[in-house]
């Protein structure tokens, strides 16, 4: 098939290295402010699920490696490494079925529009903590969402999924239908071996209640803040989700350079509930805050509202994590000292401590997970600052690799080379490969199969 034949089989858009708008068009399709070098030599904005269909059996005749794209939010820009991007920003239908308590979702829809639309109904989803991100790669490289302690890691709502393989087929992947595929789906992330083009996901009971309690404290409190969190976790049910986050001190804050900030987040049936689990909490919290809120209504939209404001649009980005099983005292305190070296002051880091009644994971390739999950965004603004950013960010890992079990594909930083901490257990990454080799022989989603093509 030529180009010219393609185009005339899309109802979307191509964008060829004829085109003189690759180059911004491609910069357009990352989230992050810094964005990586173009790859792509082609985009084809996807108007239905044939035109992704078209667009793979093209790519697979061609001898091109593809790249879904949803939102372009991972990180690293990973969606625009390959010689064609497909993406699937226009692909954003949502049904939902409420007496069935599910729905039918597209790639593109945000975590915003979905937190709306469910609320009109009383029905809630483990939804990621910004609203812009798209269930796209969120759902496929696991989830890591509000209140999953309670509802689990998002990717274990989804009851299946609709998936373009390499060969341009489309199928559907359940738990009793291609079940391989189903259990790649959930975790795979950039592994994957196919365009998810929809996902089909159990919903949740509405919390009657979500109320949010803050704590600010000084650096230098840390262990004291630690050993509360620590302590105070342990006895608290799966539907309070506690994080520090590690920032500088706003302006009108009566300290300079950075604050800790004890969160924590009670997703409940009732107001009373709310408020008990919260007061229960703070028992035995450190003293000397630097300001207190306690108790207040925070409600998805005020949720997204307020963390739009800790990692805005445009800055530039590096980011990583880890899943730990060390007390909280080490993980902080380590993130802690890094975030004190840190080059540029817009950089938070936050690191949740689970329940221990929070929810476990499933045999899927999602399979790394632990009770504290840490991450740390460096944030930026100029591209000189590139370099001494990212390579702060990998000597903080590094210094905390030694207590993490592994990291998060969705907040990994995937640019760099063979590393301690994996996304994927031993076995699950040795499943996937197999998988990729089997569903993606040529390596067209840049498995195993691609070095076999490369060569
Ligand atoms: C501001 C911000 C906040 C975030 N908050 C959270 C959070 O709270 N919880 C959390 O878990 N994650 C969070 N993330 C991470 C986010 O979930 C991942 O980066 C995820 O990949 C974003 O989805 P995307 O569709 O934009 O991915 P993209 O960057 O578009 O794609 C990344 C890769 O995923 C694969 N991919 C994406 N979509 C598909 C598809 N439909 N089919 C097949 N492969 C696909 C492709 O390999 C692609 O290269 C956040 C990211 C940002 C920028």
């Amino acid at each position: 098939m030529k180009i010219k034949e393609l185009r005339s089989r899309l109802r979307g858009e191509l964008i060829t290295s004829d085109d003189p708008g690759l180059e911004r068009a491609h910069e357009a399709l990352i989230w992050n402010g810094r964005k990586p070098g173009r790859q792509a030599r082609l985009i084809v904005r996807a108007a239905c699920v044939e035109d992704v269909q078209e667009a793979v059996r093209f790519a697979a005749e061609s001898g091109l490696t593809v790249s879904p794209r949803g939102g372009g939010h991972q990180f690293t820009g990973i969606a625009a490494k390959a010689d064609m991007v497909i993406d699937l920003g226009a692909l954003d239908g949502l049904k939902i079925d409420v007496a069935a308590r599910s729905a039918r979702i597209e790639p593109a829809v945000t975590n915003e529009r979905m937190a709306t639309v469910l609320a009109r109904h009383d029905l809630a989803f483990p939804l990621g903590h910004c609203g812009s991100v798209p269930m796209s790669g969120y759902l496929l490289g696991g989830g890591v969402g509000w209140n999953s302690g309670a509802w689990g890691i998002a990717c274990f709502s989804v009851m299946a999924v609709e998936v373009v393989l390499a060969d341009g087929r489309l199928v559907t992947a359940a738990a009793d239908e291609n079940p391989e595929i189903f259990w790649a789906a959930r975790g795979a992330g950039p592994r994957f071996f196919g365009i998810v083009t929809a996902y089909h996901v159990r919903l949740h009971q509405a919390p009657r209640a979500i109320l949010t309690s803050v704590r600010v404290y000084p650096l230098d409190a840390v262990d004291q803040v630690a050993a509360w969190a620590e302590q105070a976790m342990a006895r608290a049910p799966a539907n309070i989700e506690f994080t520090t986050k590690i920032s500088a001190a706003p302006p009108q804050m009566p300290v300079g350079g950075m604050i800790l900030q004890a969160i924590a987040t009670v997703f409940a049936s009732g107001e009373a509930e709310a408020r008990a689990l919260l007061a229960a909490l703070a028992e035995g919290a450190p003293e000397g805050t630097l300001h207190r809120l306690d108790d207040v209504p925070t409600p998805f939209d005020v949720l997204y509202e307020l963390t739009a404001k800790s990692m805005p649009e445009g800055r530039r980005y590096a980011v990583d994590s880890v899943w730990s099983d060390a007390t909280y005292p080490e993980v902080l305190g380590e993130v802690v000292r890094a975030m004190t070296q840190a080059p540029s002051p817009e950089s938070i880091a936050l690191v949740m401590l689970r329940s221990p009644m929070a929810r476990n994971v499933e045999d899927a390739a999602f399979s790394q997970i632990g009770r504290i999950f840490g991450a740390v965004y460096g944030i930026w603004q100029d591209p000189v600052a590139d370099r001494p950013m990212i390579d702060w960010l990998r000597t903080t890992m590094d210094t905390i690799a030694p207590l993490g079990l592994g990291t998060y594909a969705g907040e990994s930083d995937l640019d760099r080379g063979p590393r301690r901490l994996k996304i994927h257990s031993a076995a699950a990454a040795a499943r996937i490969d197999e998988l990729a080799s089997r569903f993606d022989p040529e390596g067209l989603f840049g498995g195993p199969g691609a070095r076999a093509r490369a060569a």
